[in-house]
Formats: structure tokens, sequence, C-alpha cells
């Protein structure tokens, strides 16, 4: 979420560079975006696309670079506003640099791991889709295996990213569509 010349030794600085789960697809599917900023938010290059929840663009971000944003000063009001919540808890002080850092680099394991599962050309997001679907009576055990994975990936990212109202374990649960980002 950030861009590389940030001066401060702020959380964000400090801990969004080494993560960008919220711009990759692993957190979000889309982010939103309002009737009023739609014609500045396609003037970085993002297309921005109507839902049945209002206008957005999608995930993985096609603005991101490696780990960062590289519309960084112009980027989307959503994502100006947007901060999970590991990282408010780090700015509160109720977790530490070390730890935070270590969820991060927990999360991206679990990512890992989870991947080795995704089928060819399928990014966060179709396999989240995938996963919310449920497994089929009679699957085969790397099914299985993905769909255990993904639960314990966004149980985990539930529970240290992912705002409340947006957690992903009792959607998927309910089979509901994918709340809103932000
Ligand atoms: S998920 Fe949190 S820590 Fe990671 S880049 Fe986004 S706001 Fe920063
Ligand atoms: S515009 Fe930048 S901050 Fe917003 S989702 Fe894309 S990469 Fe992330």
């Amino acid at each position: 979420m950030v861009e590389s010349s940030l001066s401060p030794p702020d959380g964000a600085a400090l801990l969004c560079t080494d993560c960008a789960l919220c711009c990759s697809g692993a957190l979000f599917d889309t982010v939103p975006v309002t009737e009023a900023e739609s014609r500045a938010v396609a003037a970085l290059g993002l297309e921005v696309v109507r839902r049945e929840t209002g206008l957005v663009f999608r995930q993985p971000c096609a603005m991101l670079r490696g780990q960062l944003c590289s519309v960084y000063e112009g980027r989307p009001p959503a994502c100006r506003r947007f901060r999970c919540t590991l990282l408010e808890r780090y700015e509160e002080g109720a977790v530490g640099l070390d730890e935070a850092k270590g969820t991060i680099a927990k999360a991206k394991m679990l990512i890992g791991q989870a991947g080795a599962f995704f089928a060819a050309g399928e990014n966060a997001a179709g396999a989240r889709e995938r996963w919310k679907r449920g497994l089929a009576p009679g699957a085969p055990p790397e099914a299985a295996r993905f769909h255990l994975l993904m639960t314990a990936l966004n149980r985990f990212l539930d529970r240290h990213f992912r705002p409340d109202a947006q957690r992903q374990v009792v959607s998927a649960a309910k089979d509901a569509a994918l709340p809103a980002r932000r």
C-alpha cells in the first residue's frame, strides 16, 4: 500500500512495504469506488467496473509493482482510508513490530501453502471463489487439501487483517457474496 520513498518510519512504512496483502488479492476481490471518484480512478489506469454492489476495481491491483503501489500519491480514496486490523493494532501499540512482521510472514507462508494447490492461471481471488463453492462429495485428495489450506489461510487473514464485516470464513460457510471492501 505504500511507495518506496516514504520517509518517516510510521506503521505503514514499516509494515506495508513487506506486505501488500490488501492490494494483491489475498484479502479482497475488489475495491469500491464512488461515482464521483470513478473518473479519477480510471485515469490512474484502473479499470472501473459496475457490480451489483456498485462501482469497483478488481484485485490483484494492476497498479501493484512488487509489494509497492505505483500510484501511491494519487491512489484511490478507498486505498487511502484503508488500514487493516494488524496495522491498526500496531499503531495502537497492541502489537509490537516483530510480532506484526511475524504475522505478515505467517500469512505469506499460508498463502504459499495454499497457492501450491491453485489451478493453472488461477489467482488468489479465483482460488477464493473456488474455495467458497465448497468441497464436492467424492472430491480428490488434492481438492480436500486445497479446501483445508484455504480455510486455515482465511481464518488467519480474518483474525489478523480483515475488518470484522469483511471476514470470509463465515461468509464462505453461508455461501454469501464477497462483501464490499473498506
Ligand atoms: S494488509 Fe495491512 S499491513 Fe499489509 S499492506 Fe495492507 S494495510 Fe499494510
Ligand atoms: S491503487 Fe495502490 S494502494 Fe490501491 S489497491 Fe492498487 S496498489 Fe494498492
